[in-house]
């Protein structure tokens, strides 16, 4: 579930066997609860916290997450370094900090988390990987660029979350400042929906089961073109698409049990505004719930 994607603040909620997992706190406690409740989930429920890198839009409530639940929070030592001397954390983090080793499988919980790198402008960024029962997720969102080691991870994925955050005419054109449309589009900036289709060409396996698209810029994005380009992308791979909406905002539903046995789900994360549901959440939910028995599939073998 991601609580909210984009640039008013990022928070997935990832629950496997029983156990719950928040990755990054950009969005309020009580935004997070009430989307949480509002979907027949319990805020005490979540054993732990996994961060990304230390961009307000993903850590603006970890502080205020620490204070208030306690739970571990894993990242990599040189964001945990950050994260220790960040205004917005600094004060609460402590006893919370766990670090995530390099270049392994780190278990949390009943959990394995393996991080990699991803070249982003903040103090130290990280994608995922997660292999909890035989379920394997992928998530990266703020990548300036799709690493062959993001690849190798998301080619043996069931789940992708993947970055698609600005249509280049919708950028150039649009009204931001020459420098910030160069560091968005620069190698450690943001990924294009050109970028993202492209590196779905790349990591597109048969097993992979659903891609949701996530951080879509408000201002230089559309869902439609977002879609479009991933779309394009996944007919181009001959991977059929089930399904015809071309924005998901429940996509934990295309997962349940009954959801189409072939093909690649794609599905949008809102940028902003709106709710899982009912409309009443700021940010964008989006379930990321364990796919179905029926799709079993071997662990990562990094
Ligand atoms: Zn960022
Ligand atoms: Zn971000």
């Amino acid at each position: 579930m991601s609580f909210s994607s984009g640039s008013c603040g990022n928070c997935y909620y990832f629950e496997c066997g029983g156990q719950a997992v928040l990755i990054d706190a950009g969005a309020s406690i009580r935004s997070i609860k009430k989307a949480m409740v509002a979907n027949g989930l319990s805020l005490e429920a979540v054993s732990a916290v996994l961060v990304t890198h230390d961009h307000l839009d993903h850590i603006r409530n970890l502080g205020s997450f620490c204070k208030r639940l306690n739970r571990p929070v894993y990242a990599s030592a040189q964001l945990h370094k950050a994260l220790e001397h960040h205004t917005f954390t600094a004060p609460h983090i402590g006893g919370c900090r766990r670090i995530l080793e390099a270049g392994k499988w780190n278990p949390v919980g009943s959990m394995l988390v393996r991080f990699f790198e991803v070249p982003h402008d903040a103090s130290h960024t990280c994608g995922f990987a997660i292999a909890a029962e035989d379920r394997k997720f992928f998530i990266m969102t703020d990548a300036g660029r799709v690493t062959d080691e993001a690849v190798s991870l998301a080619s043996q994925a069931d789940v992708v979350v993947i970055e698609s955050n600005y249509d280049v005419d919708m950028l150039m054109g649009g009204p931001y400042p020459h420098e910030l449309k160069m560091r968005i589009c620069g190698g450690n900036g943001h990924l294009s929906n050109d970028e993202c289709a492209s590196a779905i060409t790349r990591f597109w396996h048969p097993g992979l089961k659903a891609i949701f698209l996530c951080h879509l810029s408000e201002n230089n994005n559309t869902h439609e073109a977002a879609y479009a380009c991933s779309h394009a992308a996944l007919e181009a791979v001959g991977a059929p698409v089930p399904g015809k909406a071309p924005v998901c905002r429940t996509p934990s539903r295309a997962l349940k049990p009954g959801s189409p046995k072939n093909g690649t789900f794609l599905g949008v994360s809102d940028g902003g505004g709106t709710t899982l549901q009912a409309g009443a959440f700021s940010g964008t939910p989006v379930l990321l719930r364990p796919l179905p028995r029926e799709y079993p599939s071997p662990l990562f073998n990094l």
